[in-house]
């Protein structure tokens, strides 16, 4: 049939205007509204509706999205953004927006010239990292993991938008940050002992006073534990291969095979030596060669079965008794 506006041949059925009708009648894009992206040029963090985001390098392209909106969900689009010079603190520049949409059967292709607006500003961490303010002081002390542990420190903190370490010291063992928010020191200390187990205290400390008002400075430590899991701990008298530390930390017992759950603070870390010694029987229960003595004995945990191919197997020599730990 042909177009009922124009009168060209249209080739599909129950459509009664060309696309290129269509294209004067319908458009996918309702509207665009006209905004400042601001961009820290500190951290690359960008701001539109009030909030920070983290770096991206598409931040220009979703905040463009984010102020169109459309009609009709388009099918596909593309983004060109076209950036002019950057005057001060200022630039400017174009977002060419090319979409194809679906409607009313007919597939429409358009494209809109948007305008651009960024400004260059520092992000309220950038702000404020510049200072050398700070609410309190975290000391982080480690024997191990503390590479770990400050990653995670570092990133948790960079997920926050209100928190700041202003100061970060080395010292033995750990380190010690400069926080700009007390109220934070808790949730981080939180977040330590879930992931890693830490324990820790917390003092506040008279600093000043201020318009009559005592100003305090909140110190905390947090101490990571000694050990990990697959370590073997003892606890309450009983020998434990750690499991899962945290809160929550749960252990194997080495004697019985089962597993249970273990106060982290009354554990401690075992120092033993892991030998490869011969299996010298399988049944009527499992001997070993001694390490030492070379004399064939049985496993401390008897409940350990091991297939009759295996040959050798790994033992733990702890408090005289021997542990396979396989
Ligand atoms: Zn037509
Ligand atoms: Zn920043």
């Amino acid at each position: 049939m042909r177009c009922i506006q124009c009168g060209k041949e249209v080739n599909k059925p129950k459509t009664v205007l060309c696309s290129d009708c269509t294209k004067d009648k319908y458009t996918c894009l309702k509207g665009y509204e006209e905004h400042t992206l601001l961009i820290c040029p500190d951290c690359g963090k960008y701001k539109y509706k009030k909030k920070w985001n983290n770096k991206s390098k598409n931040a220009i392209e979703e905040s463009v999205l984010h102020h169109c909106s459309f009609l009709v969900k388009p099918l596909n689009y593309n983004l060109k953004i076209n950036l002019g010079i950057k005057q001060g603190k200022k630039q400017k520049g174009e977002a060419i927006l090319k979409v194809k949409s679906k409607i009313e059967n007919q597939i429409v292709d358009e494209e809109f010239v948007l305008p651009l607006k960024i400004t260059y500003a520092q992000c309220d961490s950038c702000a404020i990292t510049k200072t050398d303010y700070f609410e309190g002081i975290l000391q982080l002390r480690a024997n191990r993991d503390l590479d770990k542990a400050q990653d995670f420190v570092l990133k948790e903190v960079s997920y926050r938008h209100d928190v700041a370490i202003t100061k970060t010291e080395k010292v033995k063992n750990g380190f010690d940050y400069y926080f700009t928010k007390q109220r934070y020191i808790p949730v981080i200390m939180k977040k330590l002992q879930e992931r890693f187990g830490a324990s820790g205290e917390t003092h506040a400390q008279l600093f000043s006073r201020k318009d009559g008002k005592d100003i305090y400075r909140v110190n905390a430590i947090v101490r990571l534990p000694d050990f990990s899991v697959g370590d073997i701990v003892k606890c309450n008298n009983k020998i434990l291969k750690v499991v899962k530390i945290g809160k929550h930390a749960t252990g194997c017992d080495l004697k019985t095979g089962k597993s249970l759950s273990f106060n982290m603070k009354d554990a401690e870390m075992l120092d033993f030596k892991v030998y490869n010694v011969e299996i010298s029987k399988h049944y009527p229960q499992l001997e070993v060669l001694h390490p030492e003595t070379y004399q064939s004995v049985a496993v401390a945990n008897n409940y350990v079965e091991i297939s009759k191919q295996k040959k050798k197997i790994k033992v733990a020599l702890i408090d005289c008794k021997i542990w396979a730990l396989e």
